[in-house]
């Protein structure tokens, strides 16, 4: 019986506002679609955390044996600087500005989303569609739309008539804003305007001619609007209504609100059934951000190539940094944070590592089946990873006063106990166990282990003031060297 059945989870829906019980459209089977990056420059820590929630989503899913199809697309054309759908396309920008091909500046920092979220041991999505080899797909539904009338063509240019959807169904109703307060709030549209009503948005534009990201269409050479891609990919791959879309919170509105209303405009029904939204990492207290260089990548955290943190840290500790948190909650990056977290992803590695090695009892003195429970609890509470890392310490604990001789554990708890551990910590939170603090460790580990061959040979030498010198003096740079049998290795604290 697969564990979903046993396993009540429930979700915040952004559409609702409340915390609704999971049952997807079809029992067993959960599509999903999440908006992907962007790709005209590296992907920041904040990037990351929106994708690593939802990584840890489509974990915790199919760890309870849903069959889980998750579509998380690349942005690479149609995405104007200003989200409004003004300005310069981001990647004609960046292509026109380092004199280089589109194609080529989407390749690179694909190439480099990949590397990043391997490092982060991220699942790759099942379907990983771009915008550009969908404007057919994007084309057909601008059709439709004017079809349905909710739709009007401008100079070559067609824009989504905001009003006229207004009329039947509801704009608004998932970021909680009400279009006659919208109309209130925005400046009068001036002569040069093509769109009949400010909010109206484009689906497809004009393309003018400098401009590089260009296709033919039946309005002329143009280019589709940046909402419209994650209609025509969400719906061809997951149907007309599916059931999970997920995002970081800043694209609730327009972005989603616009994929709403395209959606029901041509095939006259919501889209999605559970919206879903990843709060943002900040920096200084501020959204970190491409614009305004408030940021951090991921390779100068692994590097400690960077001015705003002491020392380098591992991909598996910012991860477990990142579900520290709820996904719903905002989350600060600091020194402070981090070095914290080191401590406390070392101290549960460490756990799992004297778990096997522990004896058995014909008694528990912990009631195992029950944390058990409690670890599901927390994550069939719209997937509450502080309270399931909460939960994972209490097993630590046991497993230290066991190991000190305070308590016990029978050996189908210990089982229970090493199953349960290693699908939260490795399958579901997606960690790994590495004792690596950095892309520079490997570095160390030669340097470290080139001095401990030449205290050796000092040894052998009868040396014993060289070999005592570089034992004493790695000892003040943290590093312990350990005499064993099998030769000598070292530790770092
Ligand atoms: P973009 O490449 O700008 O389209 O953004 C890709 C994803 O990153 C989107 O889902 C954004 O919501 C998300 N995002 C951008 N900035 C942050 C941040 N500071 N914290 C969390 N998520 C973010
Ligand atoms: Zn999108």
């Amino acid at each position: 019986m697969p564990l979903y059945e046993t396993q009540q989870l429930k979700v915040y829906n952004s559409l609702s506002g409340k915390k609704e019980v999971f049952e997807p459209i079809s029992e067993g089977y959960v599509g999903m679609y999440v908006c992907g990056p962007t790709v005209y420059s590296n992907v920041h820590l904040g990037n990351c955390r929106t994708f690593m929630s939802f990584d840890m989503i489509f974990r915790y899913l199919r760890h309870l044996g849903y069959k889980v199809r998750y579509v998380r697309n690349i942005t690479d054309a149609g995405h104007l600087e200003d989200d409004a759908g003004e300005g310069e396309d981001k990647i004609s920008k960046k292509a026109r500005l380092e004199k280089l091909e589109p194609m080529e500046v989407v390749q690179r920092y694909t190439v480099d989303f990949h590397n990043i979220l391997q490092k982060f041991n991220f699942l790759p999505p099942n379907i990983e569609p771009t915008a550009t080899g969908h404007i057919i797909e994007q084309i057909e539904i601008i059709k439709e739309i004017l079809d349905k009338g909710f739709a009007y063509e401008k100079n070559s240019s067609v824009y989504f008539d905001v009003n006229k959807f207004n009329e039947a169904h509801e704009y608004g109703k998932l970021s909680g804003r009400k279009l006659e307060d919208m109309i209130a709030s925005t400046r009068e549209l001036t002569a040069q305007d093509e769109k009949e009503s400010p909010q109206d948005f484009a689906l497809w534009k004009r393309a003018e001619p400098q401009h590089i990201m260009r296709w033919p269409s039946p309005w002329g050479d143009g280019f589709p609007g940046w909402h419209l891609e994650c209609t025509a990919m969400s719906t061809k791959y997951l149907g007309d209504t599916f059931d999970i879309h997920g995002g970081g919170m800043d694209l609730k509105f327009p972005h989603h609100e616009c994929e709403i209303a395209q959606a029901e405009a041509c095939n006259g029904k919501a889209p999605v059934k559970y919206w879903l939204h990843a709060n943002m990492l900040t920096l200084n207290g501020k959204k970190m951000a491409k614009s305004t260089g408030n940021n951090i990548l991921p390779n100068e955290i692994f590097s400690g190539e960077n001015n705003i943190l002491s020392k380098a840290f591992a991909p598996a500790v910012v991860r477990f940094f990142m579900m520290q948190a709820h996904y719903t909650s905002i989350l600060d990056l600091s020194n402070e944070a981090l070095l914290a977290s080191e401590k406390g992803y070392l101290r549960l590695m460490e756990a799992l590592e004297q778990l096997p090695g522990l004896a058995t009892q014909s008694s528990s003195t912990f009631d195992f089946q029950a944390w058990k429970q409690k670890c599901y609890d927390a994550m069939n509470d719209d997937f509450n990873t502080p309270i399931l890392i909460a939960n994972l310490f209490e097993a630590v604990k046991q497993i230290n006063l066991i190991k000190e001789g305070k308590g016990t554990i029978t050996d189908a708890d210990k089982q229970l106990l090493e199953n349960t551990l290693n699908a939260f910590v490795f399958d579901v939170l997606g960690l790994v166990h590495t004792t690596n603090q950095g892309e520079d460790s490997e570095q160390l580990a030669g340097v470290v282990n080139l001095l401990i061959q030449l205290r050796n040979e000092a040894r052998a030498n009868k040396d014993f003031a060289t070999s005592d010198k570089i034992r004493d003096e790695l000892t003040e740079l943290g590093i312990q060297l350990k005499d064993g049998k099998e030769g000598t290795t070292f530790s770092t604290r």
